[in-house]
């Protein structure tokens, strides 16, 4: 079955968007079948939406919108769409109540061209919107099947992966098993070579790697005519993949390590406490993302200065002098008190060098130490990450995680 995207947007059009929406879809729709014709990208002018969608239903059985649905007078992309189908609009009342209860609960006046939003094609299926308020549109004719998708990624992405995949799977006739493993501490591009190396090669089956904010999401999907046999294949290919990611994967359900981390801390009820210098706080920042994490967490210190090393963590002179701040011995210090500080199971020290760093000291740029003091029981592993602060910064803390989560997993 044959597919065409089409993006609406003087933003994309210009180059100020990057048309993500159309690589996100056109993976995800290979994924399940599809080819893919064309992209086009076309401005808010509603001639050159018609056309554009006209010329895309005498070819595909599949065309998908993005963009236009929103509130603001250029956002036609459904009524075009609507029109150019030969569907009127009606006023749609669930959606109606939807959105006005979306205002009223962040106590903000209706803004003015919102009603466009509830007025639907006649005979469309509405694909509720979970992170905005426009709905996206699903219109089945004789031989096509039309789209409209909102614009921002973060309300398509959930919107094509909850309501529109399944509705397109019905008409691949296909069954699909995705599976997610999701790592930290390899690049896409490495972690990508290996597992195309490793993986046998199956029409039946695909992988994707995705970036996500702990590192690396690789996604598989086998495909089959029943749903065993999707289930067989994806259990055939697994085994491949694992043998070279093992060192790598920290989870097998789609989330950031952090949060693979804060479960099993409160599924065990095992306390966790931090002691942070270079990371600043940004450690303790992604374990408070999860809800009820109080439970597990008293708190965090914050040791920038050699000073407060010493009087918060009781790191000795000694250790400073012989070693550095930014050393195994210190880390193990800074951990050992946290753990004392807060009386925790279990704490983490994180000590670096975030740079930039001048002269002899450049050598250093991105080195960091990080401790676990897992019950008495250590581990201290060091890095390099000589990137832009923000982004030695944030490795340190998911590498922190990472190491976190292996103990956590033998424990
Ligand atoms: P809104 O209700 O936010 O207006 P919309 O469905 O009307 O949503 P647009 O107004 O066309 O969408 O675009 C809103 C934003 O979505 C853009 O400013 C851009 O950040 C993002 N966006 C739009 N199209 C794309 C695209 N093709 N790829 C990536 N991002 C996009």
């Amino acid at each position: 079955m044959k597919a065409v995207l089409i993006g609406v947007g003087d933003e994309v059009l210009y180059g100020e968007t990057v048309n993500t929406n159309a690589s996100y879809l056109a993976k995800e729709l290979s994924i399940i079948g599809f080819e893919i014709l064309y992209h086009a990208v076309v401005s808010d002018d509603e001639d050159m939406i018609s056309d554009a969608v006209t010329n895309a239903c005498a070819k595909a059985e599949l065309v998908i919108t993005t963009g236009g649905l929103g509130p603001t007078k250029d956002d036609k992309t459904k009524q075009v769409v609507a029109e150019t189908l030969g569907l009127p609009m009606y006023c749609d009342n669930d959606v109606k109540a939807k959105i006005e209860q979306y205002f009223k609960k962040r106590e903000r006046c209706i803004v003015e061209g919102v009603s466009r939003q509830y007025m639907m094609p006649e005979g469309c299926i509405v694909l509720p919107n979970e992170t905005g308020t426009a709905p996206g549109v699903y219109i089945k004719q004789e031989n096509t099947v039309v789209i409209c998708l909102p614009g921002p990624p973060a309300e398509l992405n959930p919107m094509f992966e909850n309501y529109v995949k399944p509705l397109l799977t019905k008409i691949t006739q296909k069954e699909f098993v995705e599976r997610y493993y999701m790592t930290c501490g390899i690049g896409e591009s490495p972690l990508e070579k290996k597992v195309r190396a490793a993986v046998s090669y199956d029409p039946n089956y695909s992988i994707n790697t995705y970036l996500s904010r702990s590192g690396v999401m690789l996604k598989a999907v086998a495909k089959g005519h029943t749903l065993s046999e999707a289930e067989n294949t994806a259990d055939k290919h697994d085994k491949e993949i694992k043998s070279v990611i093992e060192e790598y994967l920290y989870s097998e359900s789609r989330k950031e390590v952090w949060q693979a981390v804060a479960e099993k801390l409160m599924e065990k009820n095992i306390t966790l406490s931090c002691a942070e210098s270079c990371t600043g706080g940004h450690f303790t920042d992604l374990l408070v993302e999860n809800a009820g994490i109080s439970a597990v967490f008293p708190g965090s210190v914050v040791t920038y200065s050699n000073e407060t090393k010493m009087k918060l963590l009781g790191v000795s002179e000694e250790i400073l002098d012989n070693f550095g701040a930014v050393s195994k011995e210190c880390a193990i210090q800074m951990a050992e008190g946290a753990r004392n500080l807060f009386k925790t199971d279990c704490a983490v020290a994180i000590t670096g060098y975030a740079g930039p760093e001048q002269g002899e000291n450049q050598k250093n740029q991105g080195l960091v130490y990080i401790c676990v003091n897992f019950k008495g029981k250590i581990k201290v592993a060091h890095y390099i990450f000589p990137q832009k602060r923000v982004i030695m910064q944030h490795k340190s803390a998911t590498h922190a995680f990472k190491i976190l989560n292996e103990l956590l997993k033998s424990d």
